[in-house]
């Protein structure tokens, strides 16, 4: 056990030294990856060693590697080394966080954690909370909070909500006719107005106005919907206000974008994801709901089965707050990265994802005649397109871009207008790295 433990410490340390050098994505062939990695099922024992070989060198190195200073696609996943030291350790314990009776330490830690990410995110302090798989679970979790707490009715959201949102609504039974889809306004935010006159219309062709679906941070462009007026508007109308904080709700940790997210801590439920910018590793949601007891009231059981791990006052099983009944410790990770490197390290580290993106967007200002910025940087992502560019030279160059393995960078579609985008919530990336991959970007090659 030791000399295989200390095995895999050592390739998960040897690679975290040498990740700058890796190929950003590296996509195997179906056919060159099956015969690596399958053959008949082993009857008898196989080398361990060689085992493990086969996964550092040919599966985990097929893999888009969200932690390198040059993934720039999609959301990077940053992970930090205390939050990977955390989930190893749940691991190999075993760790369980179902009821009180059965892991009233997880549970604690669960707790604790709650409690500091609440604060750090500007969250009530009345807050409740649980950790979950990631925004999609911690979105859906919600809903089924928000339809228990308040009823079957019409959803609102926008054309630039996650498309998980519209398929966790459906997947919880959400008609059609209940799924309320806004245009965005010209900033890609929820246009206030809109929801007032589709509020009123549904209302008057006979349904329930029931869940308006913000987003704090759109993964196209950052955009955050205007939470303050939203959340005005909704206590007006006795909606309730979730936001989708999945990829910007940490920019709340910063003084800048506590400001951008203002009203955000008004919401009745919120969705953030720490496996995205809270530097934790696959996988981790963290889903709030500022409704005592609430969660409770839509998932709490109480077979007999269950009965002698339930515990009385002060105590709390976090497997009566979400469908998963038997789940991991989310909690450890969360909780020894927040002591290992402290609050202020982690606001540091939002920080410099902030900057990075408005760093990339003057770059881009300053060179006019190759770059129009169509987004400008809001809360780590910026759009921007290639004067004269058609609409698939963008999609050419990310993609051929990515191949080299140098950066990872994806195009994407705003309005129908296409651009390429940058999300830069990496710390450890430089400005360098930024100035490279607008130049190869900019050129079009894979850089040699
Ligand atoms: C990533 C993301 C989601 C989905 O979260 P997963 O962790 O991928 O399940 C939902 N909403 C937004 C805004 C996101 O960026």
């Amino acid at each position: 056990m030791r000399r295989l433990g200390y095995r895999v410490v050592d390739l998960v340390v040897e690679r975290a030294l040498g990740r700058g050098r890796e190929a950003v994505i590296r996509e195997g062939a179906p056919e060159a990856l099956l015969e690596a990695l399958g053959g008949p099922l082993p009857e008898a024992p196989l080398d361990a060693d060689a085992s493990l070989d086969l996964l550092a060198d040919v599966a985990l190195a097929h893999m888009q590697h969200g932690d390198h200073p040059r993934y720039f696609a999609r959301v990077p996943g940053p992970a930090s080394f205390a939050a990977i030291l955390g989930e190893w350790l749940g691991t190999g314990f075993n760790a369980i966080a179902t009821s009180w009776g059965g892991a009233s330490g997880p549970a604690t830690l669960e707790l604790v954690v709650i409690g500091w990410l609440a604060e750090l995110l500007g969250l009530p302090a009345h807050s409740e909370g649980v950790l979950v798989s990631g925004g999609s679970l911690a979105n859906l979790t919600a809903f089924a909070v928000a339809r228990s707490e308040m009823g079957p009715g019409v959803a609102y959201f926008t054309d630039q909500t996650h498309a998980s949102l519209p398929r966790n609504l459906r997947a919880l039974g959400w008609g059609e006719a209940h799924l309320h889809r806004l245009e965005s306004d010209s900033a890609l935010r929820m246009d206030l107005g809109s929801l007032r006159r589709a509020v009123a219309e549904d209302r008057a062709r006979g349904c329930s106005p029931r869940l308006v679906i913000a987003t704090a941070g759109t993964t196209n462009t950052g955009a955050v919907d205007p939470l303050e007026a939203l959340a005005d508007f909704c206590a007006e109308e006795g909606l309730w206000l979730h936001v989708d904080g999945a990829y910007g709700g940490p920019a709340a940790l910063t003084e800048a974008g506590r400001a951008r997210l203002r009203g955000m801590e008004r919401a009745d439920s919120l969705a953030v994801d720490p496996h995205k910018w809270l530097f934790q590793p696959y996988d981790a949601g963290a889903c709030f709901v500022m409704r005592p007891g609430a969660l409770e009231r839509c998932f709490a059981m109480h077979p007999e089965y269950l009965r002698d791990v339930k515990a009385g006052q002060g105590t709390i099983s976090f497997g009566d707050r979400s469908l998963e009944l038997t789940r991991r410790s989310r909690a450890i990770k969360l909780w020894l990265s927040l002591r290992t490197y402290g609050a202020e390290r982690f606001r540091e580290a939002v920080a410099r994802g902030i900057a990075l993106a408005e760093y990339a967007e003057a770059r881009l200002r300053a060179a006019p005649d190759v770059w129009e910025v169509v987004s400008p940087a809001q809360i780590g992502v910026v759009c921007f397109a290639l004067r004269g560019a058609d609409a698939s030279e963008h999609a050419r160059r990310a993609a051929r871009l990515t191949e080299s393995g140098f950066a990872a960078v994806t195009s994407t579609s705003l309005k129908g207008r296409s651009v390429l985008r940058l999300c830069t919530i990496n710390p450890t990336t430089t400005e360098a790295d930024i100035d490279e991959v607008l130049r190869r970007c900019e050129r079009g090659i894979d850089g040699s």
